[in-house]
């Protein structure tokens, strides 16, 4: 057997950032079989007390695991914030049965579904309570089901991690060229550490992606509390996607040895070389249907497009006596992103452009 090798592992936390604690801590009750910081490979759930008609002292049911040898940084992996995304949750799936014990150096924190309701479910949202987990940070102890996921992750998981993965996936509404983001902060340093993590990903295409500000995602929350972030979008529709699963488990395993915690070996496929960085940064990124009807888009992702120039058409098949209602790009840019189902009402984000940076 040969001796494994690891890169040193680059400063990945700065803990000097204040980490913003969850709402209501003296009401977690969340609990689990597993010791986050003890060493060994541990492989279990978190259960979440939950008292509904047909189980009145029930608990909600998420996986987790811990597989830690050794010293070195200690990273979090996200998959199935979003239960309709599905090529992370399988990745990670398999790191925690396929990983080589000796080939790990530090630590690493499984959330392989972390919205378990939404993953059994296959639903973006739970269907215990209707909430978007990546819009429930960082959460309330005394909240929802998954308000109260939101809780743990950031209260117990944020503060002992050095690094955040966060796996996703285009889900039933979209359609996302696959790519590696990069969660802007306020930190040149940081934002520089995202930004390296994100290639070593070894996307064709890399994001800088804020969600319009939105501070209540997971990544915002691991940024707020210092820990260097990467996070993915794999293709979607609702569905697997050979190449994105293909791209999702090589990149996994090439931020893993980028970040020191797993040995060389795994990076066995090159990242795309010189890989462009976009940003998808305002509103104007965004082409949002004005009315209801089915919109036919004109162009392929990827391609290269003006402000000002027709992105597509609501056709009005309720009534065949009007015309279809054109949508114009705001920015110019590349097609980045677009809605999979046909059938749009006003506010559906039809199509994302990335621009350039
Ligand atoms: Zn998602």
């Amino acid at each position: 057997m040969t001796e494994a090798t690891f890169r040193t592992a680059p400063f990945l936390r700065d803990r000097q950032r204040g980490h913003l604690p969850a709402r209501n801590p003296n009401c977690a009750t969340a609990f689990t079989e597993i010791d986050l910081d003890a060493p060994g490979r541990q492989v279990g759930f978190l259960h979440i007390p939950h008292s509904p008609h047909d189980d009145a002292w029930g608990t909600v049911r998420i996986p987790l695991a811990v597989l830690a040898n050794g010293d070195g940084p200690t990273v979090i992996l996200e998959g199935g914030n979003h239960g309709d995304e599905y090529e992370g949750q399988i990745v990670l799936g398999e790191l925690v049965r396929d990983l080589r014990f000796h080939r790990i150096r530090g630590r690493l924190s499984f959330r392989p579904s972390l919205n378990a309701p939404a993953a059994e479910a296959g639903l973006r949202t739970s269907p215990q309570d209707g909430k978007n987990l990546n819009r429930s940070f960082p959460g309330d102890h005394a909240g929802t089901i998954t308000e109260q996921i939101a809780a743990y992750v950031n209260d117990e998981l944020f503060s002992r991690g050095d690094a955040f993965l966060s796996l996703h996936s285009g889900g039933s509404s979209l359609d996302i060229i696959p790519s590696a983001l990069v969660q802007p902060t306020d930190d040149a340093a940081q934002t520089q550490r995202n930004t390296a993590a994100a290639f070593a990903f070894g996307a064709p295409f890399n994001v800088l992606l804020n969600n319009l500000g939105d501070t209540r995602t997971s990544v915002a929350s691991a940024v707020a509390a210092g820990l260097t972030c990467v996070s993915t979008e794999m293709a979607g529709r609702g569905t697997v996607t050979d190449a994105a699963l293909e791209l999702c488990r090589a990149g996994a395993q090439r931020v893993l040895v980028h970040w020191g915690v797993l040995d060389e070996a795994y990076a066995k496929e090159p990242a795309a070389p010189s890989a462009p960085l976009f940003k998808v940064l305002g509103a104007k990124s965004y082409v949002i249907a004005s009315e209801r009807g089915v919109y036919e888009a004109f162009h392929r992702h990827g391609e290269r497009v003006e402000a000002g120039q027709p992105a597509g058409r609501v056709h009005q098949i309720f009534d065949p006596r009007r015309a279809p209602v054109e949508l114009t790009y705001a920015t110019s840019g590349v097609v980045f992103a677009k809605r999979h189902p046909g059938v749009v009402v006003p506010g559906n984000v039809c199509c994302v452009v990335a621009t350039s940076t």
